[in-house]
């Protein structure tokens, strides 16, 4: 689904991403794993389109990708889950959710005031996704919380539900284990592997917990100073002595 090639992203002097070449097959949950500054983050935020690139091509389907902007590529079914800005911390679950799918009429004040049954049945359109989805992730005891109140992983929840109001075909995941505690680590975990095989969502994670990783994701890919190193299983990356090497010079 995603052909990434040779790309790079420079910041001053200085290469985060220096020349990373790596597919994400259709249908996979692919691991992105590496030491602290590898490059993770900003290969993330290059394919979504939040940094152009310095070199290199991204590929969607075929599709010459690169550099366009986040709102395009969620167009095509291209997210990225972002931790809930403060602004929304203030709505509720369901409202956060059904803030998602853009272009709708109620947000244009000519719809509003001349065909508000319009507006009315889109907005009860949406409520019924959001409560789909909220019913989908097993948070329905918290849908009219406001979001600033929910834990850690609760809101880790809600950023992968904001994905789901949409339709998506590749989600990119940044750290959403990060801080969890184990049982809603396992809610989260179910959630990707149902996404995955009941809906067809293709993943792409960094993740820094080995279990976490091990349960969900194959290939899983590692990087190091801004290049993949190794490719393979959980089990044979563990055991790539490059990637040990990797690990133990940070
Ligand atoms: P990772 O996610 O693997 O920890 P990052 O992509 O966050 O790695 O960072 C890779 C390197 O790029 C780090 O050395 C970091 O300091 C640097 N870097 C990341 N973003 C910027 C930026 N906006 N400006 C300057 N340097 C950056």
């Amino acid at each position: 689904m995603i052909k990434v090639d040779n790309l790079s992203k420079r910041f001053g002097g200085f290469y985060a991403v220096n020349g990373a070449t790596l597919n994400i097959a259709t249908g996979s949950i692919t691991g992105l794993i590496g030491p602290n500054g590898a490059g993770k983050t900003t290969l993330f935020n290059v394919i979504a389109g939040v940094h152009a690139p310095t070199g290199g091509t991204v590929m969607l389907d075929g599709e010459d990708i690169t550099g366009l902007p986040p709102h395009t590529l969620f167009h095509k079914g291209l997210l990225r889950t972002f931790q809930i800005a403060h602004e929304f911390s203030t709505m509720t679950v369901r409202e956060n959710l059904m803030m998602v799918p853009g272009d709708q009429a109620g947000e244009r004040l000519w719809d509003a005031w001349f065909k508000p049954n319009l507006v009315r049945a889109e907005e009860l359109e949406l409520r019924k996704k959001a409560d789909e989805v909220i019913e989908f992730l097993e948070i329905s005891h918290v849908a009219d919380e406001l979001a600033g109140n929910l834990s850690g992983g609760q809101k880790k929840l809600l950023e992968l539900g904001r994905t789901m109001m949409v339709d998506a075909k590749i989600v990119f995941l940044d750290e959403v284990g990060a801080g969890v505690n184990r049982t809603l680590l396992n809610t989260i975990g179910d959630a990707i592997l149902r996404l995955n095989q009941e809906r067809g969502y293709t993943f792409c994670m960094i993740e820094h917990d080995m279990n976490f990783i091990g349960r969900l994701c194959d290939p899983v890919i590692c990087m190091a100073e801004g290049a993949v190193l190794a490719e393979g299983t959980i089990d044979e990356i563990k055991a790539n002595e490059h990637v040990i090497e990797a690990y133990l010079g940070t």
